[in-house]
């Protein structure tokens, strides 16, 4: 069952955080999933719901979502499955809700590709809180209007031997073809590359690309420098565009 909640135009005193962007809520508990959805439309979101997981990978190539917030546990295709297959088109933020803690564990080592975490039963503002961190960094591409300095200021582009990042643009080329990040891996990439002297811990990184509130399992961090790897055609031996700093975290490599 879908039910496309329309967006409120007439009451709405102020723009929302939301405004302009899509969320798609993918629970089959109709009642939290209101919940949430009222929440994500009062900011100012255009929400999608559905409860079934084989329609929310539909509805994902339809809506093109901003955010995902995916129930783990669905009739039809469970959240694993629906994360991966939304994978393989879309970079939305996905947010991996599971019912029990040590399920986040799991849902790490199998490096679905979630961006983040909640367990229930949790707070609908806190998830909000949380989905507004993410958003807030990147910009979306395909709106310059919402980055007015982009026309005006000077392209700045990073050069690690073969790997060129253009963090204004949000590009990423190696040996002059475009490599398709997710938004996540772009951040990491990004702040790695920003400072390509430092070695950053997770906590530091988790801070920079996810929200200083976030509090969890800091091997996310590991499973989406992985991620970002295999695209540079790195790994952690050689180490070449990102380098495993032991006992620390991580640092930009030279691309040598
Ligand atoms: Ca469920």
């Amino acid at each position: 069952m879908t039910t496309p909640i329309p967006s409120q135009t007439s009451t709405a005193a102020h723009v929302g955080f939301g405004a302009g962007l899509r969320a798609l809520v993918v629970e089959d508990e109709t009642q939290l999933a209101e919940l949430v959805a009222s929440y994500l439309e009062r900011d100012g979101f255009e929400v999608t719901v559905t409860g079934n997981g084989a329609e929310a990978v539909g509805l994902a190539r339809q809506v093109d979502p901003d955010v995902i917030l995916l129930d783990l546990g669905l009739p039809g295709l469970d959240g694993v499955e629906v994360c991966r297959q939304v994978r393989t088109f879309s970079d939305a933020y996905v947010v991996m809700v599971t019912a029990r803690t040590d399920e986040v564990d799991t849902l790490i080592g199998l490096s679905v590709g979630a961006d983040d975490y909640v367990t229930k039963p949790f707070s609908p503002r806190e998830v909000l809180a949380r989905i507004q961190a993410m958003l807030r960094r990147p910009r979306p591409l395909h709106e310059p209007s919402q980055r007015p300095d982009a026309a005006a200021a000077p392209r700045e582009h990073r050069v690690f031997g073969d790997l060129v990042v253009d963090p204004l643009g949000r590009d990423v080329w190696l040996s002059g073809e475009p490599v398709a990040l997710t938004r996540t891996e772009f951040e990491l990439l990004a702040t790695l590359s920003a400072q390509p002297r430092m070695a950053f811990s997770r906590r530091q990184l988790i801070d920079a690309v996810w929200d200083e509130a976030w509090v969890g399992d800091e091997h996310l961090v590991d499973v989406h420098i992985g991620h970002l790897r295999r695209k540079l055609g790195d790994d952690a031996i050689t180490g070449r565009y990102v380098r495993t700093i032991r006992g620390v975290g991580y640092r930009m490599g030279t691309g040598r």
